[in-house]
């Protein structure tokens, strides 16, 4: 047995317990730098469909909790059922198409407002029904 396995083989815990406390803390580290990363990202989009400040274009509330891309002639739900471009993929997407058209930040109660007017509601039935 060379000197590298008899090494291994003596100090195996404490070498399996560095590498893992090493996965550990990468993990943790990476998983906030991809948060922070996404939430800036949909302050950025978010703001820039709202002309500055991220805020619902309709009734003006400002909680990015609650704010999310609205298409302008309905037609979201495409999107939505799609699922490369769900979530965060959707604001990289706009920001590399450089901000298209027909999009703008709406608050999910005026969303909705807007879906039932405008008679879009039709499409949620169609949509996928998750069980528990
Ligand atoms: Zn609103």
């Amino acid at each position: 047995m060379n000197n590298t396995r008899m090494y291994y083989t003596t100090h195996r815990e404490e070498i399996l317990k560095s590498r893992h406390d090493r996965y550990v803390l990468n993990k943790e580290k990476e998983q906030k730098s991809n948060h922070e990363y996404r939430e800036y990202l949909k302050a950025e989009v978010l703001g820039h469909y709202s002309g500055g400040t991220p805020k619902c274009v309709k009734c003006g509330i400002v909680d990015i909790r609650v704010l999310s891309i609205d298409h302008i002639d309905g037609g979201g739900f495409k999107h939505r059922n799609d699922p490369s471009m769900r979530g965060y993929a959707f604001y990289r997407w706009l920001k590399k198409k450089g901000y298209p058209e027909g999009y703008q930040t709406m608050c999910m109660n005026c969303q909705w407002i807007k879906r039932i007017e405008n008679k879009e509601y039709g499409e949620i039935g169609k949509r996928t029904k998750y069980t528990t």
